[in-house]
């Protein structure tokens, strides 16, 4: 009846007709602009078959209904203007309302995924029959967006207010017994009994068993008066909870409240024109790149681990805060792992510290006892070096000390094989210097792990001069097992994310020695977007350590960085406040060393004014925000320059996921594109007298001579 490479129609017994999605060369259908225009023909052949056609089933041939929009599509369209979206969004709305308006009944089957617009599409049918291992939703705000095809009006028409704002609001995954209950779908069927299931609710329809045009008209009312109650409370809450940088759910409660009272028609048109707005938002166009950028990211890193060899058993060198949560985050993965220090009291913290993390899982229900019992049984803790011939890599996480690791590993190599990957966990140290005395340095990386290492997604993988191809795909392909994020980076001090985030923490110290209040700048820093501000991320890191990461990373770039006489941090870790770990940093803890009590204590704003001397601050937040901020733009575009990474998307994801660089901005090279690099170069030149630090980059300095950004303009 219709075919097309994205949708075909056949007739069915009894008058009826599938509609299929099945795209032609991929494993899923997704909702770009080809499987749209193609979806009207199909509906369009449907109603020009008038009375030959009494029901219409929906359904996939892939493992997934649709998984939404095509995100590649976004930065092209989203550039043409929030007007200009919006006038698109509503033209598409009009084939999915010619769909909804069919004079038969439509009846969707979900298999795997509908989310985003295959939800969407899906609201439009009569009727909705879902497999109970499928998931629904509406991610969009993740992306900094809301639905822009009748989501958020159908949703709340459909599901009501109260489920269309918390799936908008919060960009849930849905199972199947909540999508029933919430009445967003009408049934839930064993996967090889959906379209059996589908197929007997499109002939209720058709006998007239089931009252589709009272669903069909459902959709084009308002929402009853007494149920709008919803968004006024959800809006109250977003007030008070939700990111100012990330309006989306806001703005989308907010349009969904005023739409509630009209019809369908007057309410696509409202969201079509919020959603032009949203796509104009910096959430909205930093989030959209991110999101490609971390496509890109793991691509690459595939790539990089193509060639390594497969590590079926690890080694862990020292088991402390880090060595105990590597070997832990191994063998979750299902890896063996030996775990050795020369402590056994340090051994024990270190197996306690997994043995705790899986009572955790067991606890949450994530794990059963006996998957964590087996878990726990993957890992040996050894005070000798038994076994170690046997290892694939070997993860050193002993001391911050250049000779203790390299006893540690030259003895190691007496002990493991050729070819065993030798990674250093170190977070200052040079991957070069450690390999220097070793007989086989080709087998030597970086393996730079965050803390706490279950928790943080992001591993810099660092390739030393003399890092054989095989090692650094090796250690890559090691990360990509352990369910991480590896991005390979060059070896210079620092490495990548820390060496970008040392021009920030000196920037602070100077602040704090020009009179600023560490507890302002936190505050600014945090309504800047920072989940935490730099004296309270000093407190959490250890400012003995902090004090420390300081001193060898500025080491490295003495031309700019200097932590001065006037170090804060230094102080506080001489004066034996060591943060959250010792009771008392910039902030004073509980016990528990949870989050830090409101203000700090009398000590240390005695600490912080002796460093002061009666320096008095005048900038306004706006000013220190920036000072905070341009310095690591600029160490950002240096490592670009330098090649520490190759591309801006890597950096860019190594910042968010590594640091908690805020969301909303994507990245510093994003930022940076966002404030427009001319206006950047001119900033550095106003602020030249703030030192070094700000001094633009030959490369910024080149790109904004030539009207350059870190990403095409036209994405
Ligand atoms: P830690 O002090 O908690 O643990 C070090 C462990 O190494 C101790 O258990 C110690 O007994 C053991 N050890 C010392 N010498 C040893 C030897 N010769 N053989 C075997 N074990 C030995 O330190 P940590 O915080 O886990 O840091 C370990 C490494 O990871 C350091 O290089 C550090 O710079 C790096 N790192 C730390 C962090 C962090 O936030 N803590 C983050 C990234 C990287």
């Amino acid at each position: 009846m219709f075919a097309s490479d994205t949708v075909q129609v056949r007739p069915l017994e009894g008058g009826l007709v599938e509609l299929c999605f099945d795209r032609r060369g991929e494993a899923i259908n997704k909702l770009d602009d080809k499987a749209v225009a193609e979806f009207d023909q199909a509906v369009r052949a449907i109603a020009a078959a008038g009375g030959g056609v009494r029901g219409v089933l929906v359904t996939s041939a892939k493992d997934v209904f649709i998984v939404g929009a095509d995100i590649t599509e976004f930065g092209r369209k989203f550039r043409r203007g929030g007007e200009q979206v919006a006038r698109e969004v509503l033209e598409a709305n009009q084939v999915f309302v010619r769909f909804e308006d069919l004079d038969v009944p439509a009846v969707v089957a979900i298999n795997g995924f509908a989310l985003g617009g295959g939800l969407e599409l899906a609201l439009c049918a009569s009727h909705r029959v879902m497999s109970e291992h499928a998931r629904i939703g509406v991610p969009e705000v993740k992306l900094g967006l809301f639905p822009g095809f009748g989501g958020t009006v159908r949703l709340a028409r459909v599901g009501g207010p109260q489920a269309a704002v918390d799936w908008v609001a919060s960009g849930r995954s849905i199972k199947a017994d909540e999508a029933l209950r919430a009445g967003v779908v009408d049934a839930v069927a064993a996967p090889e009994r959906l379209r059996d299931e589908a197929l007997a609710v499109l002939w209720q329809c058709v006998e007239g068993r089931l009252d589709w045009r009272a669903a069909q008209q459902k959709k084009r009312a308002a929402v009853p008066a007494a149920d709008r109650r919803v968004f006024d409370d959800a809006l109250a809450q977003l007030a008070r909870h939700a990111s100012r940088h990330q309006p989306a759910a806001e703005m989308a409660v907010h349009m969904m409240r005023a739409a509630a009272g009209e019809d369908r028609a007057r309410a696509l048109a409202m969201e079509a024109e919020a959603f032009g707005a949203v796509t104009q938002t910096q959430a909205a166009r930093s989030m959209v790149q991110a999101f490609l950028n971390e496509q890109a990211v793991k691509k690459r890193a595939r790539s990089q681990a193509e060639g390594g060899r497969t590590v079926r058993q690890a080694a862990v060198i020292g088991a402390g805060i880090m060595g105990g949560g590597i070997a832990y985050t191994t063998a979750l993965r299902g890896t063996a792992v030996r775990l050795k220090d020369i402590a056994p009291a340090a051994l024990e913290l270190g197996v306690n510290e997994a043995r705790r993390q899986l009572a955790k899982q067991v606890q949450q229900g994530r794990l059963t006892q006996e998957k964590a019992d087996r878990i726990a049984g993957a890992i040996t803790p050894q005070l000798d070096d038994a076994g170690l011939d046997a290892v694939d890599i070997v993860v050193e996480a002993v001391v911050e000390s250049l000779p203790v690791k390299h006893r540690v590993l030259t003895a190691l190599e007496e002990h493991v094989r050729p070819g065993t990957v030798l990674a250093s966990n170190t977070s200052s140290l040079r991957i070069d210097d450690i390999a220097a005395p070793l007989a086989r340095p080709e087998d030597v990386v970086g393996l730079h792990f965050f803390n706490p290492v279950p928790v943080m997604p992001l591993v810099e993988v660092v390739r030393g001069t003399r890092s054989s191809d095989a090692a650094v795909a090796t250690a890559t392909a090691h990360v990509i097992g352990l369910g991480k994020t590896p991005i390979v980076v060059k070896d210079c001090p620092g490495f990548l994310v820390n060496r970008i985030l040392t021009p920030y923490v000196l920037s602070f110290c100077d602040l704090v020695a020009q009179g600023a209040d560490h507890e302002r700048i936190d505050r600014a820093l945090e309504a800047f977007g920072w989940p935490m501000g730099p004296a309270y991320l000093e407190d959490v890191v250890g400012l003995d350590t902090g004090s420390h990461v300081i001193d060898v990373i500025s080491a490295g770039y003495p031309q700019r960085m200097h932590p001065g006489e006037r170090n804060v941090i230094r102080a506080f870790a001489e004066a034996g406040r060591l943060g959250q770990k010792s009771g008392a940093g910039f902030y004073d803890y509980d016990a528990a060393g949870g989050r830090p009590k409101r203000s700090s204590s009398a000590e240390a704003r005695a600490l912080v004014r002796q460093m002061q001397r009666g320096a008095v601050c005048g900038l306004d937040d706006a000013q220190i925000v920036e000072r905070m901020m341009l310095p690591m733009l600029l160490e950002a575009i240096r490592c670009l320059e330098e090649g520490v990474v190759r591309t801006a998307a890597e950096l860019d994801q190594a910042m968010l996921l590594g640091v908690g660089f805020p969301a909303y901005l994507g990245g510093p090279l994003q930022y940076a594109d966002w404030l427009g690099l001319p206006r950047l170069a001119a900033r550095c030149a106003s602020l030249a007298a703030c030192g070094p630090m700000f001094e633009a980059p030959a490369l910024l300095s080149e790109m904004a001579a030539q009207g350059g950004s870190f990403y095409p303009a036209e994405r």
